[in-house]
Parts: structure tokens; C-alpha cells; sequence
């Protein structure tokens, strides 16, 4: 028995033919790891990418104490208790164009937002609660001292790690490095990821259809996925059930990618030689995997690429793709293995469920009267790829769970985010 397996074999509760997905998931990102390889980018490049070391501030943001509101700078100490003060107003700070000139006490300076806050001033009036007079202007009584003033460095501190190591760079990242005036971050290099189809019925699009035989979607979800996730995709095409075709597949894909994704040719008995020909490549485990859908799935290593083995039927392909490949392919990214957040939301119908495994149910999260609910996509085979088209989330239905009634809070999983 090679090493993988034997390591495998060897953890707690390990049973190949029912494996809880929380299990699985574990044993997946307990062996997986980020990839060596780095390079330095231009910040925009870092979008959907891992940041491979913590950025230290250069500069505060914001550089200087400033207004956050349009109106008047004062000192505090110069407010009458109760009733209006009168001050002089010494002349304006604009975002940009800051005062220089003198502030005696008793004066106030006319200040708009983000324009910088002069040593000595230390409360900001908002100019809807006060009055000019020709050259002075009144104040209310009630201002709290160090109102409406933003702080040097009260978003980020120079010196201080802005982001650290392993952090997914979204837009808000991306922006939070240009306000510190950053061009380049090191990122983690993208992973190069191929994707396969197995079996003889599938036929690719572009092809006129044949008596028996489907066009082969898998791959096109599995892009989509992985284009999501920023990687490249080495599209290695259909693969018949050939042995050493899908062998010369399986070694060209494994010389040249970080990770390697097939679908079809893993259930018992479909096609025995897939199973075959992935445990004498390579380290294979199959597994049993106590979820619907999904059942069927190899993991393990060819060469240096590991490989996942992914059922054929395409909303199955879906489901263990997020929940084990994502998961996976996020750690050899290097990002901070994060779960994917469920909810708990009232399911608006019954369902039937069996203790014993997990089941993802193609959900459609709704209003009602303002609260939010979620009831199933129609009907739900494995093969339904449209119930996943319809659908905004997974109803997550837990290994131990059983029937569910109308009104049960079931957990979701939310399919989009925000862009
Ligand atoms: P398998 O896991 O190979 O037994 O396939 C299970 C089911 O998924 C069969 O009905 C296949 O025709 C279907 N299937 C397998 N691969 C694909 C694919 N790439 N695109 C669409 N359907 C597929
Ligand atoms: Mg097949």
C-alpha cells in the first residue's frame, strides 16, 4: 500500500465506503498544500487572487487629523456651556488647499470635508446648525467635543500590517492597498488546474448529437467554477473510455497542473478501468461519501497533481466541486481556509430526509412579508442541472438530521455574492 493511503487508513473514523462530508473535507485540506511559487503584480492583477506576504502600512490613512462633515473648525474650550458663541472666522480650509494662516483663540476656521484639521482645532460645527454673521459666525450650544473630526492614521496605521498573508484580495482590498499609495503586492502564483470528461456517450458541443449521447456540460461548469476562483484552466477535452488514452491524458495532465478534475467513470462498476487506471497512475483513494448528491469520488495524487475524482452527473459535479474542491484549491491558493457561511432560514415546504448523510437541496431563498424563507428548486435529481440554474442557494440538510417540517429552520448556503 503506498503512503497516502496508508496515511489515510491510519486517522480516526476512516471508512472509505461512508464517509461523512465533514470527514472528507478534513482528510482533503489535512494533506493539500499551498503551492510554492510567488510573484509581484501589479495591484489591480491581485483581484481574485491571495496575497503571499502581510502588507505593512507605509503611510497613515488618513495622512492628517480632518473633517469628515462640511462646516466650522473650533476649539472646544472656546464654547460657551449653554447659550451661542460668536467667533471670527480667520479664513477656509478646502480638501487639498489647507489654512496656514494664524487661529488666535476665539476664532473659528470655515472647513470642508477631508480638509485638514489645523493643531489647536479640535471640534467640527456642522455648518446646518450654525449661522454667519458677516465676519463671525454663531454656534449652538451642545457641540461634543471632537465631533466630526477623523483621526491620522484611524483607518490604517503606518508601520501596522494593513492586510496580512493569505488574505483573498477583493475590490475592497484592492482599494485599501491604492490608499496606501501601493502599485505592486506579491501574490501567490495562480494555479493551473485540468479538467477532463470521461465517458463514451459525451459528445462536445460543436458536434451534431448522436443516438445516445449527451453534450458534455461538466466541463463547462467546471470552467466556469474554476474561472471563478481565478485559476487557470487546462481544458484536456472528452476522454472515451479508452485506457490509454485516458492514461495519456491523466500523465500530460499531471506533468503540467496543480491539480487535475475529472468527471464521470469513479461509481462501482460504471467503468472499472477509470478506478483502475487512477489507483496504478498515482495514490487514489475512492470513497463513499455519505451525501446526495454525489456519492462517488476519488481523491489522491498523480505525480505531483492531486486529483479529484468527481461523480458524472452534473449537479453532483456542482455540489462536491464546492464542497471539496473549493475548499482544496482555496488552501494551495493560500488564502485562510474560511467555511462557507450557512444561515438558518425557515424551509417554506416539507421534506423528506434520511438520517446518515448529508444532502444539498437546490434551494430558492424568498421575502415574504419581509422575512426571508427558502423552499426547493422543483424537482431534484442529480441529473437536473437546471435545478442549479434556478436556484440561489443549497438547503444543507445535516448528516443527522431527519424529516423536515413546513415552517423548520433548515441552514443555506447563498450561491451569489457580491461582485
Ligand atoms: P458516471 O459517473 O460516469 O456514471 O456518469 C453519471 C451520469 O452523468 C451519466 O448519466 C452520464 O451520462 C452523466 N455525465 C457524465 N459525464 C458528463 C458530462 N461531462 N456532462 C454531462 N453529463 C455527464
Ligand atoms: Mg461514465
Amino acid at each position: 500500500m503506498n503512503s497516502l493511503l496508508q496515511a489515510l487508513s491510519c486517522t480516526d473514523g476512516y471508512d472509505p465506503n461512508s464517509l461523512a462530508v465533514s470527514r472528507a473535507r478534513e482528510l482533503i485540506l489535512s494533506l493539500v498544500a499551498t503551492v510554492a511559487g510567488r510573484e509581484r503584480a501589479f495591484v489591480r492583477l491581485g483581484l481574485d487572487r491571495v496575497l503571499a506576504e502581510d502588507v505593512i502600512a507605509p503611510v497613515n490613512v488618513p495622512a492628517h487629523d480632518n473633517s469628515a462633515m462640511d462646516g466650522y473648525a473650533v476649539r472646544h474650550a472656546d464654547l460657551a456651556a449653554d447659550g451661542e458663541t460668536r467667533l471670527t472666522i480667520a479664513g477656509t480650509a478646502f480638501a487639498g488647499r489647507p489654512f496656514d494662516g494664524a487661529l488666535p483663540a476665539g476664532s473659528a476656521l470655515r472647513i470642508m470635508t477631508g480638509a485638514i484639521l489645523p493643531a489647536g482645532l479640535d471640534t467640527i460645527v456642522i455648518q446646518e446648525v450654525a449661522r454667519t454673521e458677516g465676519s463671525m459666525v454663531v454656534i449652538p450650544a451642545g457641540q461634543r467635543a471632537g465631533q466630526h473630526c477623523r483621526r491620522a492614521g484611524e483607518d490604517l496605521k503606518a508601520g501596522e500590517p494593513a492586510l496580512k498573508a493569505g488574505k483573498l484580495l477583493r475590490p475592497a482590498e484592492i482599494g485599501l492597498l491604492a490608499s496606501q499609495g501601493l502599485v505592486e503586492v506579491m501574490l501567490h502564483r495562480r494555479l493551473r488546474v485540468a479538467v477532463l470528461s470521461t465517458g463514451d456517450e459525451l459528445c462536445s458541443i460543436g458536434s451534431p448529437l448522436k443516438d445516445g449521447q449527451v453534450y458534455d456540460s461538466n466541463r463547462y461548469t467546471l470552467w466556469g467554477m474554476l474561472q471563478r476562483l481565478g485559476c487557470e484552466v487546462l481544458d484536456m477535452g472528452v476522454v472515451r473510455d479508452d485506457p490509454a488514452t485516458l492514461e495519456a491524458a491523466l500523465a500530460e495532465a499531471a506533468g503540467n497542473c496543480d491539480a487535475i478534475i475529472t468527471s464521470g467513470g469513479v461509481s462501482v462498476g460504471e467503468a472499472d478501468f477509470v478506478r483502475e487506471l487512477m489507483a496504478r497512475l498515482g495514490e487514489v483513494a475512492f470513497w463513499n461519501i455519505a451525501m446526495k448528491p454525489g456519492r462517488p469520488m476519488a481523491f489522491g495524487k498523480i505525480g505531483n497533481a492531486w486529483l479529484f475524482g468527481l461523480p458524472g452527473n452534473p449537479v453532483a459535479v456542482m455540489v462536491t466541486f464546492y464542497q471539496f474542491v473549493r475548499p482544496a484549491l482555496l488552501k494551495m491558493m493560500g488564502a485562510e481556509p474560511a467555511p462557507l457561511p450557512t444561515f438558518t432560514v425557515p424551509c417554506a415546504v416539507a421534506l423528506r430526509k434520511s438520517p446518515g448523510r448529508t444532502e444539498f437541496l437546490r434551494g430558492r431563498l424568498f421575502q415574504d412579508q419581509g422575512a426571508w424563507h427558502v423552499q426547493p428548486t422543483g424537482a431534484q435529481g442529480s441529473g437536473i442541472l437546471r435545478s442549479m440554474s434556478e436556484a440561489n442557494c443549497f438547503i444543507v440538510l445535516e448528516h443527522d438530521r431527519g424529516n423536515v417540517a413546513a415552517g423548520e429552520p433548515v441552514g443555506v448556503q447563498a450561491m451569489d455574492g457580491l461582485v
